[in-house]
């Protein structure tokens, strides 16, 4: 009768794959035969290892609480052999270089790390936004579970190098004889070899899938920044954990409104005379109109700032930025005659004479009269 895998670890069945490693590794410490010297050492060490290559993988694992041992064996199953490699266990536990060292199998390999790219609206950028993207990426196989097997049949020991996955070969040279150590041709490191390939990846444990993935893009993101999406990325393989998904953001440029970090940058144009009376003007905000004073005497360039009116700060949202309103004075270009010869009255109480020479003339005169 086999034990229940998740009371050998002495885990819930709720465990995170983090606990399960914690509880993981200090069983192995505790029971390793090279440490524990008790008779039922052994036996209980290879038990832990086999709860654990079930229970760290989430195929092997959800086919182990729906179908009990038999579906985890299903899943790939176990070679004569424990599947944790003992020298990684050694590397961490006494440094390299351990007596106790067998020839390694080829280590667990981390998946890629994949990119994406999402355009987004300025105002989405402003209030966050989910959106879909979607990627390809090679994931475990879903019909051998990512042993490479065909259903039914299972990966066997490579017998060319015994399944430590590489070779070696005595050579002479000049300093004596060099043993050289190469990974193994027959089954390229992995220490098995699939007799009948799975149809569906030939052999390759994983395959290319197409997926959609919704991104939350938190709101006051800014055009560059890049979202992580961790485990999002390719399936590893002989155990490694999964790559990230990295989602560089693009946000489209706003018809007004530009990004000054988490301000929000306006341009506006007033008249000659509201720049020189002052005024309440009405400009937009990401919130819709707002009101802006503006000042008697106010210069071109002059800028206001609407106070939490900006984005709001990407690591926290409770901060908003302002929206900073520069201001323009336009002078007029087409002047009705009233309109000029009210300018003409204003140019004689401005205390310097001016002769209006045509358009261009009179209007650089009047631009030196209001200092601009
Ligand atoms: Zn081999
Ligand atoms: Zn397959």
């Amino acid at each position: 009768m086999k034990r229940d895998y998740y009371e050998i670890l002495g885990v819930s069945r709720t465990a995170t794959k983090e606990e399960i490693k914690r509880a993981y590794r200090k069983l192995a410490r505790q029971y390793h035969p090279d440490i524990n010297k008790s008779p039922d050492a052994e036996e209980k060490f290879k038990e832990i290892n086999e709860a654990y290559e079930v229970l760290s993988d989430d195929q092997k694992r959800a086919a182990y609480d729906r179908f009990g041992h038999a579906g985890a064996q299903g899943m790939g199953g176990f070679g004569p052999d424990i599947g944790i490699d003992i020298g990684d266990i050694f590397a961490e536990f006494f440094g390299f270089g351990s007596a106790s060292r067998r020839a390694r199998r080829q280590s667990p390999m981390k998946g890629a790390d994949l990119r994406a790219r999402i355009t987004i609206d300025f105002e989405e950028a402003i209030r966050g936004t989910r959106k879909k993207v979607v990627i390809e990426r090679m994931e475990l196989c879903p019909e051998c579970g990512g042993t490479g097997a065909a259903p039914g049949s299972q990966p066997v020991r490579c017998s060319q190098c015994g399944g430590s996955g590489e070779v070696r070969s005595v050579r002479q040279s000049i300093f004596g004889q060099v043993v050289m150590s190469n990974t193994c041709p027959a089954c390229g490191g992995e220490g098995e070899v699939v007799a009948s390939p799975c149809s569906r990846c030939h052999g390759q444990k994983r395959v290319r899938v197409q997926r959609t993935l919704e991104v939350n893009i938190p709101a006051g993101i800014e055009d560059g920044m890049r979202i992580r999406l961790s485990g999002e990325g390719e399936h590893g393989l002989r155990g490694g954990p999964p790559g990230n998904l990295y989602v560089d953001v693009h946000v489209r440029p706003h018809e007004y409104f530009r990004r000054d970090g988490d301000d929000i940058l306006l341009d506006v144009e007033i008249n000659v005379a509201q720049a020189a009376l002052g005024d309440e003007i009405e400009v937009p905000t990401v919130d819709g109109p707002a009101t802006l004073r503006i000042p008697a005497g106010t210069q071109t360039g002059a800028t206001f700032r609407l106070r939490g009116y900006g984005a709001p700060n990407v690591h926290n949202p409770a901060l908003r930025g302002d929206q900073v309103v520069r201001v323009f004075v336009v002078v007029p270009t087409d002047l009705t005659p009233e309109q000029r010869r009210l300018f003409e009255e204003l140019a004689k109480t401005l205390g310097k004479e001016v002769i209006p020479q045509g358009r261009k003339g009179f209007f650089d005169k009047l631009r030196d009269a209001l200092g601009m």
